[in-house]
């Protein structure tokens, strides 16, 4: 088959890119390099099945002829990380719904079945856990830009929605929770890539707020095998899918289990929201996902546990210190 993954030299489009073609298909990537790098590619850069342009997502001409090849898009270009949200929210904003725009336009015309990337931040500041996909969603004020993409992500949601009724355009959506792994980078705020980093350089390990906070951490592998899978779900058309773990752990025992597994000096040190973060910042308590709608069409539950994610991180960062 033939694959399309818009921000494909990202975290995740160069694991999906790389498994699409260990599987034997054909994959073209988009990708502007903005937060993704062509070094995630190596392995698979020199592959005659592989193939990459390096443009914008907004670019029509481009996008279109880029659809017109394949036989599925994966949309995962998108502006993210709280700390780039926060600081670009005219960016995040343009770039999340004029991208998603210019795909869904041009996946429609041909029917193609098309993945919109989004978000457990869309749950917002939802407190009725584990988080189900009908949910009601609970956004701050306008004036805290974090919210920016949440609200970015959701209109992403409606649009790919509007088109499967009234077009009858093959979308999935899939709401990421807080997906983690090698490769993922702590420049725009993530915060494994970075305990992890701080622990293996000795620096304080920085715990915003109280880091009573809970997080579930799905693993990269098995958010790749999840959207494979679900490519091949006609069950799964039209429908919004939350992909991750439901394994919940404080940032406090994240801190710590990071700090035990790179064998650390390094101290917890905590650092009140304001100064972590510029204005427009607002935390979130909790955020399970319920995963029973993505066992009951694709037949999935997540195994890795987080001891084992830390690990895996832990051994990517040794390996590629710089
Ligand atoms: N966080 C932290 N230290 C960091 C980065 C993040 O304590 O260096 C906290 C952050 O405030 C949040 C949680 O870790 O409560 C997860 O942050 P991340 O940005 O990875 O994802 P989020 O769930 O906020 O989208």
């Amino acid at each position: 088959m033939k694959f399309f993954i818009t921000g494909g030299a990202g975290f995740i489009g160069s694991h999906l890119a790389e498994h699409l073609i260990a599987d034997g298909h054909e994959v073209w990537i988009l990708d502007d390099l903005s937060t993704g790098s062509i070094t995630n590619l190596d392995a698979v850069l020199e592959h005659p099945k592989f193939h990459y342009r390096i443009g914008s997502v907004t670019d029509e001409e481009l996008v279109s002829a880029l659809v017109d090849r394949a036989d599925v898009v994966y949309h995962l270009a998108a502006a993210v990380g709280v700390k780039l949200i926060v600081e670009r929210p005219t960016h995040t904003i343009e770039t999340n719904v004029r991208g998603s725009e210019v795909v869904l336009q041009a996946a429609a015309k041909k029917g193609k079945l098309t993945f919109i990337a989004s978000t457990s931040e869309v749950y917002g500041k939802g407190v009725k856990l584990p988080f189900s996909e009908d949910d009601d969603l609970l956004f701050g004020a306008t004036t805290k830009s974090r919210w920016a993409y949440a609200c970015s992500k959701a209109i992403d949601e409606y649009l790919a929605l509007a088109y499967y009724r009234e077009r009858e355009t093959p979308v999935v959506i899939t709401r990421f929770f807080n997906t983690v792994g090698p490769r993922q980078t702590g420049r725009y705020g993530m915060v494994l890539p970075n305990f992890v980093r701080q622990g293996l350089a000795g620096e304080d390990i920085t715990v915003y707020g109280t880091g009573e906070q809970r997080r579930c951490f799905g693993y990269m592998g098995e958010v790749v095998e999840c959207l494979v899978k679900l490519a091949h779900a006609p069950r799964a058309i039209g429908r919004v899918f939350n992909v991750g773990n439901d394994q919940e752990i404080s940032i406090n025992e994240l801190a710590e289990l990071v700090r035990q597994k790179t064998g650390s000096r390094s101290q917890i040190r905590h650092i009140d929201y304001e100064e972590a973060y510029p204005d427009g910042f607002e935390d979130m308590d909790r955020r399970i996902p319920n995963l029973s709608r993505l066992e009951d069409t694709i037949g999935y539950r997540p195994t890795m546990r987080v001891d084992d994610i830390v690990d895996r991180v832990v051994e990517y960062h040794t390996e590629n210190a710089s």
